[in-house]
């Protein structure tokens, strides 16, 4: 029995994987609990799962570069 590695989220088909009960099911189907819009870009979205009311919060994956240590650029101090 081969077990591939699954993505809890499959953005071509717009579905999410429940950790728990690990039934897909479309995204709109899930509720995803208050979030401020406002601070919606730092958090991460908890999704109620339908069929076992299982709440989880899906890693971010591929995190956008917010801060790459560019060294030698920017602030030098010389003197
Ligand atoms: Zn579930």
């Amino acid at each position: 029995m081969e077990h591939s590695p699954r993505e809890l989220i499959d953005t071509e088909r717009r579905t999410i994987l429940c950790p728990r009960c690990e039934e897909e099911q479309p995204m709109r189907d899930f509720a995803t609990l208050g979030m401020s819009p406002l601070y919606a870009e730092m958090l991460t979205p908890i999704f109620r799962c339908k069929q076992c009311n299982h709440l989880f919060a899906p890693r971010q994956q591929a995190v956008p570069v917010m801060s790459n240590g560019v060294s030698g650029n920017g602030n030098v101090t010389g003197t």
